[in-house]
């Protein structure tokens, strides 16, 4: 099935960043979040990207031409409007499944339902709709208007027709899909990504590195964008912390419990960029301090 509409719940980082993507790609987009305002931080947040994507030459239409793309609600009922839904809210199951009976409700029958979670396995969102077979993941990375893939996951009850139907529409919109095949928490990248960041927190935790110098380490040493503590600003210690509780709940493997440190800054709000100081110390504009 060719995706031609989406309705978006929540425009946060990562919603806003899928919207935004979506527009850019020719795809209608219905962007929910529980208030008006909520959804227009968001639609902000895209407007100013958009704007540098236009001026620096990787897009060629407008700003005004890929937000009339895009329009903002707060009421459900208009999943009806879309042939998929992604949710996009906070790491938190029972907010999730709230969501996900609500787009069950509210989506037309052959509408596909997907989550963008980082680690909570799409068979226990699944299972709360009358549809788990058009159920899967989507797991995309940020931020998502820069980051060239997305992960296409199978939930238990998927069927192969909405995983190409998902790996299609990952197409569409310029990223590179990894098809995961089962659900195991963290996915594929992240169950990769997620030990060796606990591992820099504990390095940094015993005192035998600090975060400057394994983040320019990772970088320089491993060829990546960004070193694990930058990432983690960027993604809200918060968000890492879920993404490692949801994984360490369903193995019960050590590997995946959050470090005393990372857990520390979270009840401090100390959740990176987003709140001006998690790994790092930021100025209003959202610059570094020196
Ligand atoms: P965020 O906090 O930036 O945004 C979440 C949004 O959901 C907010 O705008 C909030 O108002 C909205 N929301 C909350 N409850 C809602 C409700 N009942 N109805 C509608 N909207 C609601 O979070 P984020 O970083 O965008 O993460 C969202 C999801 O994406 C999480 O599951 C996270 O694990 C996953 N994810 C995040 C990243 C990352 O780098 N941040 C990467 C991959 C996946």
């Amino acid at each position: 099935m060719a995706i031609k509409s989406v309705f978006i719940v929540g425009a946060g980082l990562m919603g806003s960043g899928i919207a935004q993507v979506c527009a850019q790609s020719g795809i209608n987009v219905i962007l929910h979040d529980i208030s008006q305002e909520a959804v227009k931080k968001g639609l902000d947040t895209i407007a100013w990207s958009v704007s540098k994507f236009f001026e620096k030459g990787k897009i060629t239409e407008d700003k005004d031409t890929v937000l009339n793309r895009i329009s903002a609600t707060d009421d459900f009922s208009k999943a009806a409007d879309s042939d998929l839904a992604i949710e996009v809210v906070f790491e938190n199951i029972e907010l999730k499944q709230a969501i996900f009976k609500k787009l069950d409700e509210f989506c037309q029958p052959n509408a596909i339902i997907a989550s963008n979670t980082s680690a909570i396995p799409i068979t226990e969102l699944a299972s709360i709709t009358k549809r788990p077979e058009k159920v899967l993941g989507i797991h995309f990375f940020s931020p998502v208007p820069m980051m060239p893939v997305a992960e296409v996951i199978r939930g238990i009850s998927t069927t192969e027709e909405t995983i190409l139907s998902g790996i299609d529409f990952v197409k569409s919109i310029g990223k590179e899909p990894i098809r995961v095949e089962s659900d195991v928490a963290g996915f594929l990248l992240n169950r990769i990504n997620f030990p060796s960041t606990i591992e820099a927190i504990h390095l940094v935790e015993q005192g035998i590195g600090t975060v400057e110098d394994i983040d320019k380490g990772m970088k320089l040493a491993f060829g990546r964008r960004m070193g694990p503590f930058e990432t983690g600003d960027m993604v809200g210690l918060d968000v890492t912390y879920g993404a490692l509780m949801a994984c360490y709940e369903e193995t019960k493997d050590q590997r995946f419990y959050p470090p005393q440190l990372l857990r520390r800054k979270v009840k401090a709000g100390h959740l990176g960029r987003k709140t001006g100081e998690g790994w790092y110390e930021y100025n209003e504009n959202g610059t570094r301090k020196a």
